[in-house]
């Protein structure tokens, strides 16, 4: 049995879904096929709730424009003799929909919870719509089996829920191709989650890894996983084999081709990934996988970069030994949910740096002001600061291992050569990767400084 995962942008339009259902119905081994939202109606979704709780009433336009586009999709793919049948579960979802947005308007009030519900829509409605137009399909409802936790205001898997429910489900019902909708999930209380933007990936990688599939597909609208995002270097080419952990700091340092969380449940259990084109489907794509031989032999696999990221500096007085304190913020840091990046040590003035994301700036300098008050009321720690929004530029690769320090000389000279000046400068914490934060106008540069010099071909 494998998994299939389609995108949004291979389920946006009657022409993308034809080649869905030419390749599902290709397969003779049961399959589960995970499917997003229609290209573009998340957010679509997310932006005509704003409409509304702005009481903008043209948001009544827009949601008609997405009744108007499940109908039109409706009539394209599904085989005339079905389309009853799918009217009878979809005009009752896109009616429910309607009156959340009726809700939300009259309340002129938009809270997470609500917009969890709106978002759901997506997923729920086009996952009805493809398991009527793939024969001998049979629909899932991912809320029943993909269970979240709260966690620092996220939501997270609930494994312990989940993995026994979905080998439940998959095992009591026969199946030769199943639909699953993508990122939708319940909470404990039933109320409708998801595993966040992006997630369809990761639903699919939970099946894959709790039902043993022995392979993955991501099919999206490239030939694979690219050197470099190919929106902004345009001779960025493709990746034909990277590692698990390659593929992971690729991800978590901004490829936005996977959902970073989507790797690791797939890498535990060593089932390959693919990544595979809609629309071009003969191309062999990428693989990820740790198996013998899938071994990479350019000496680096890929660049990337990551928007609205803040440096960190703890400064302390001469005399405070900060090695003791460092690694007590950055246990801190982690146990509430920063992610750190690219910690670095200034001895010289007696200060560390780390990166963080925009979304856990705030999180990260209240933890830390609130459990350092005391060194900060005595002086012991003389300051915490943080930069305004940098952007953070990777380079990764396996063999990085092997030849670390050169790189670094290298790396370093090139960007003071063109006149960039690195605000932190690490080597991320699996060896593989070498990144640094530098202003928001240089990324592009900084990328095909770094592009030019390891991966042209
Ligand atoms: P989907 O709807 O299939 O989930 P996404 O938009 O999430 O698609 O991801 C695919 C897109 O990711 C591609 O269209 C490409 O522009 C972009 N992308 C960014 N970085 C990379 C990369 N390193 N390799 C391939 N694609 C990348
Ligand atoms: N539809 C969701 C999103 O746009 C999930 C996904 O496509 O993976 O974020
Ligand atoms: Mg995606």
């Amino acid at each position: 049995m494998k998994v299939l995962k389609f995108g949004g942008t291979s389920v946006g339009t009657v022409e993308s879904l034809a080649n869905v259902k030419a390749i599902v119905e290709g397969i003779d081994e049961p399959v589960i096929v995970v499917v997003s939202a229609l290209g573009g109606l998340t957010d679509k979704l997310i932006a005509t709730a704003n409409m509304a709780a702005a009481a903008d009433d043209t948001y009544k336009e827009e949601y008609e424009r997405i009744v108007t586009r499940h109908n039109d999709i409706i009539s394209g793919v599904v085989p005339q003799h079905l389309q009853g049948e799918v009217h009878t579960i979809v005009d009752p979802l896109l009616k429910e929909l309607g009156d959340v947005y009726l809700g939300i308007s009259l309340l002129q009030d938009l809270s997470p919870r609500t917009l969890d519900r709106v978002v759901s829509f997506g997923e729920r409605l086009s996952s009805v719509i493809i398991s009527r137009m793939i024969e001998g399909a049979i629909h899932f409802n991912s809320p029943d089996f993909i269970y979240t936790d709260s966690r620092h205001g996220r939501h997270v898997l609930d494994d312990e829920e989940s993995l026994p429910r979905i080998k439940e489900v998959f095992t009591s019902t026969t199946f030769t191709r199943a639909i699953v909708p993508g990122f939708i999930a319940r909470d404990r209380k039933g109320r409708f989650t998801n595993l966040g933007r992006g997630g369809s990936d990761y639903t699919a990688a939970i099946l894959a890894a709790a039902l043993d599939a022995h392979t993955l597909e991501i099919w999206t609208d490239v030939d694979g996983f690219m050197t470099a995002d190919p929106r902004i270097l345009p001779d960025a080419h493709v990746i034909d084999r990277l590692s698990f952990v390659e593929a992971m700091e690729l991800c978590n340092f901004g490829a936005k081709v996977i959902y970073p969380p989507t790797i690791y449940p797939v890498f535990h259990k060593g089932i390959p990934i693919y990544i595979k084109n809609t629309f071009r489907p003969w191309v062999p794509g990428t693989c990820i996988s740790d198996a013998e031989g899938n071994r990479q032999h350019r000496h680096m696999s890929g660049v990337t970069s990551l928007k609205d990221i803040h440096v960190v500096t703890v400064s302390a007085v001469k005399g405070t030994e900060l090695a003791a304190h460092r690694g007590r913020m950055v246990n801190l840091l982690s146990r509430n949910g920063v992610t750190i990046y690219n910690l670095v040590n200034d001895s010289a003035i007696n200060s560390f740096r780390f990166a963080v994301r925009g979304a856990d700036v705030d999180r990260a300098l209240d933890t830390l002001n609130n459990e350092y008050a005391p060194e900060l009321q005595t002086g012991e720690i003389s300051g915490i600061e943080v930069s305004d929004s940098l952007t953070m530029i990777a380079i990764v690769g396996d063999n990085l291992q092997q030849s670390a320090e050169e790189m670094w000389r290298r790396v370093n000279a090139m960007l003071a050569d063109n006149a960039i000046v690195p605000h932190a400068l690490s080597e991320g914490s699996s060896a593989t990767t070498l990144s640094f934060v530098v202003e928001k106008a240089q990324e592009h540069q900084a990328l095909r400084l770094l592009h030019d010099m390891y991966l042209k071909f």
